[in-house]
């Protein structure tokens, strides 16, 4: 049904016989009531395939924001013991992680284009910018955002980009049966490589900021994968969202980060020892907000891995560090 119908409303588009009205989901929670935003949406999004040419003038961009769908699978058990705290403990790091990962570690990138058919969707995305999206995220990766940001072993070098003009995989749903295809037919590299795509994706025709997937849940097989939306990529339309900070937080959960906001107050939240916890996502940069009193500290509305205006989101802490280490060393370094 899907297919058939968006093929059919990619047609409409391309004739100029949809007009464009929604506002565009962004990058999203694991807790989000999904199916809710999706019945909400449902009878908008069936006549809005997708974002033509036209749809992207700037009087028809609309307000994008984070968090209407889920950018990564919704948290289970498995997830919560897949690197449980107390492997990111200093102690279990000198024991376990640092005899197994060198002190730097280059993580080789595979960058897939996609390129759409209407007008503006043909060559989204040259190699100046590939290059710069890599040093944004190498930026954060070594500390480079502020003085909170902590830096980490990993670069990321380009090994290959290639380009792949389809609509349908430019339009592709978010972990639908045509995202997965794709990146089945495109994925390269081994369980410690980057596979970055970026095309301009979404749920059933709600454009999504980025998506991916735990290094435990996808490492070493075709569909492990960051997703990046262009929009949310310097120069793209997502206002607020096109500095490039979407792609370290994707790779953030490709790294195996939760959302700093997982779990809410209760429990162990986002199992990092130094992120406060938070009730909901931030979605602007509201200085001082505590949402959860009774747990010390502000919430970490500054973390890469909140739902923050890019302009606002500057920090991986020292724990995220230790947990994207082990991570890394379980999963993804093949070494362990
Ligand atoms: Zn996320």
């Amino acid at each position: 049904m899907r297919p058939r119908r968006t093929l059919a409303l990619v047609a409409a588009a391309a004739l100029g016989l949809t007009t464009p009205t929604l506002p565009l989901a962004a990058h999203a929670s694991a807790t989000t009531d999904l199916s809710a935003v999706s019945g909400a949406g449902a009878s908008a999004v069936s006549v809005v395939p997708c974002l033509t040419g036209a749809a992207l003038r700037d009087q028809d961009v609309p307000v994008w924001r984070r968090g209407q769908l889920e950018d990564t699978p919704t948290i289970t058990e498995t997830d919560l013991r897949a690197v449980v705290p107390s492997e990111t403990t200093r102690r279990s790091m000198r024991a376990e992680v640092e005899p197994v990962l060198p002190s730097r570690v280059t993580v080789p990138v595979y960058v897939h284009v996609i390129k759409g058919t209407h007008p503006r969707e043909r060559n989204p995305f040259g190699p100046k910018r590939v290059a710069q999206a890599l040093r944004i995220l190498n930026n954060a990766f070594a500390g480079g955002q502020g003085a909170q940001n902590a830096p980490t072993r990993y670069t990321f070098e380009l090994e290959r980009t290639d380009y792949t003009k389809r609509d349908g995989w430019y339009h592709a749903y978010n972990n639908g049966p045509r995202d997965d295809r794709m990146k089945r037919a495109l994925h390269r590299g081994g369980a410690d490589a980057l596979n970055l795509y970026l095309n301009r994706g979404g749920e059933d025709g709600l454009p999504v900021l980025g998506w991916a997937r735990f290094p435990w849940r996808a490492a070493g097989t075709e569909l492990d994968h960051v997703s990046i939306n262009v929009d949310a990529m310097p120069g793209g339309l997502a206002r607020g969202y096109n500095s490039g900070d979407t792609l370290v937080h994707e790779v953030g959960h490709w790294m195996g980060l939760f959302h700093t906001f997982q779990g809410g107050c209760e429990g162990s939240g986002d199992l990092v020892v130094d992120t406060a916890a938070e009730a909901q996502p931030e979605f602007d940069c509201t200085e001082g907000r505590d949402t959860c009193p009774d747990d010390p500290g502000l919430d970490p509305i500054h973390n890469f891995m909140d739902y923050s205006l890019d302009a606002c989101m500057t920090e991986f802490t020292a724990g995220q560090v230790r947990r994207m280490d082990t991570a890394f060393a379980q999963y993804r370094s093949g070494r362990s």
